[in-house]
């Protein structure tokens, strides 16, 4: 099959590639950035940090995924025990809360322990409309405003009367009574997160694990797609180049795609009701290791900026000089709903203050790493006009033979496991469509 490309060089375009190779196909990939693996990239600062684009570390279930993993960095990577908690109006609890409520205010535990008491006893809900219908009926009131309703506007920049549920999977646990009484009534003792144990590559951040593919694939960098025309089946890019393609796979997110193609008018406007957020991700490097009994940490309040941190030298020491400990600080904004107003700069002084204010800064420390950068493109936002927008724009691209992949492609709640599957499908839908002509 000549010319087929992939556009992009993450995790999808990973999986398109293995599965093209593995028939004899080679693909061409380009990527518009100048740096490799798209959001599974690692940078190493000159002061001898390893920060990953945002954090990363892989908890797959697939075996698959998992043995390609541990053979691209020859077996050379952490495994680990995730240990997560919660930052909640002064206080520190174990994740899921709703487990672990020992510790939080008597009068807030009671009203909770009311609710879910309420909720274990209440008939079996109808189908929720909305994702605050699906947590009232798991928690009750009271914790769904206190925790994921708040959270979840921090994360998700929008409130989850406005969300559907199609994105939830395992990621919001829901204890029986007895767990959430047990857990009220004293200190954890066992870990209930979704996740319970991570890999992270010992070396180099989590882009080592893509390093092998990088080195068959070759990708080409600094290549923007700038226009489609699948008429010609012809990609233009951004430095006049202009690709022909028999076959074309792009992980690009959907609203970046179909703005560079000759997409009608109601394509485009569900493109452009897709909204997804974008994460400023401020990297932080301290003279000490102990920061955090945490490998991640959510934070609840408000009126504090910062909404997710991860300690990367808990992943691997190596990611640190000897004897420093970093955080990598998420803070989310999306176009549609919460739009930035703050430059990207400008978070660090702000995301100081609030690990100083949370206790996980103290004054004599010394931050010797401190820097942010953007994330244009973070999570795919599941609102109420998600779902129909995106099976538009997906029915679009089919009738015009590209076939899209990853986590903007599918426009799915993915993790790199998912993607690099996701990947795979794409280039097996291409191949199968050969057959079948
Ligand atoms: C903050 C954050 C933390 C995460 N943490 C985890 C985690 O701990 N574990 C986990 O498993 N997953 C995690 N994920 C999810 C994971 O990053 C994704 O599932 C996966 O990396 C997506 O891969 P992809 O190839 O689909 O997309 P991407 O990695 O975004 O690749 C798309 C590529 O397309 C390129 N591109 C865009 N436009 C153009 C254009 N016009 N022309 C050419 N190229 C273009 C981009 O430069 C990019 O390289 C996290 C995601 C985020 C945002």
């Amino acid at each position: 099959m000549s010319g087929t490309i992939v556009l992009g060089s993450g995790m999808a375009a990973w999986g398109a590639f293995d599965r093209f190779t593995a028939e004899g196909v080679q693909p061409q990939l380009f990527d518009k950035a100048t740096f490799l693996g798209g959001h599974t990239a690692s940078f190493r600062s000159e002061d001898g940090f390893v920060f990953d684009d945002g954090p990363h570390i892989s908890f797959t279930k697939s075996d698959e995924v998992r043995e390609l993993l541990a053979a691209a960095v020859d077996g050379d990577f952490v495994e680990g025990r995730v240990q997560v908690d919660n930052y909640y109006e002064g206080h520190w609890v174990k994740h899921p809360a709703i487990a672990y409520l020992h510790g939080l205010p008597t009068d807030l535990v009671q009203r909770c322990l009311l609710d879910l008491i309420e909720v274990a006893t209440a008939p079996e809900p109808e189908r929720p409309a909305n994702f605050r219908d699906w947590l009232v009926a798991s928690y009750g009131e009271t914790f769904t405003d206190r925790f994921p309703a708040r959270y979840g506007r921090k994360y998700h920049t929008v409130g989850p009367e406005l969300m559907n549920t199609d994105w939830l999977g395992p990621r919001l646990y829901r204890p029986s009574l007895e767990e959430g009484i047990a857990g009220a009534l004293a200190p954890p003792s066992e870990e209930k997160h979704y996740i319970t144990s991570f890999r992270y590559p010992r070396q180099g951040g989590f882009q080592s694990y893509l390093e092998p593919f990088f080195a068959r694939s070759q990708p080409t960098l600094g290549h923007e797609a700038v226009a489609i025309d699948p008429e010609r089946q012809e990609v233009t890019f951004n430095t006049g180049e202009v690709v022909t393609y028999a076959h074309l796979i792009s992980s690009l997110p959907l609203p970046e795609l179909i703005r560079i193609l000759p997409a009608p008018e109601e394509v485009r406007a569900a493109a452009a009701r897709l909204a997804c957020s974008q994460c400023v991700i401020v990297n932080i490097g301290v003279d000490r290791e102990d920061l955090s009994p945490a490998h991640w940490r959510y934070i609840y309040d408000e009126d504090i900026t910062s909404v997710r941190l991860s300690h990367p030298h808990m992943f691997s020491e190596q990611t640190t000089p000897p004897g420093h400990g970093a955080v990598q600080v998420e803070v989310y904004y999306s176009d549609k709903y919460k739009p930035r107003e703050l430059a990207v700069d400008d978070h660090v002084p702000v995301v100081l203050d609030d690990l100083r204010r949370i206790g996980m800064l103290r004054e004599e420390d010394t931050v010797v790493h401190a820097s942010a950068h953007l994330i244009p493109y973070a999570n795919v936002i599941f609102d109420l006009e998600s779902r129909p927008s995106a099976a538009l724009v997906h029915e679009y691209l089919t009738s015009v033979g590209i076939e899209v992949c990853g986590r903007y492609g599918d426009w799915g709640y993915y993790w790199t496991d998912d993607s690099y599957l996701s990947g795979q499908r794409a280039a097996q839908r291409v191949m199968d469509a050969q057959v079948s002509v």
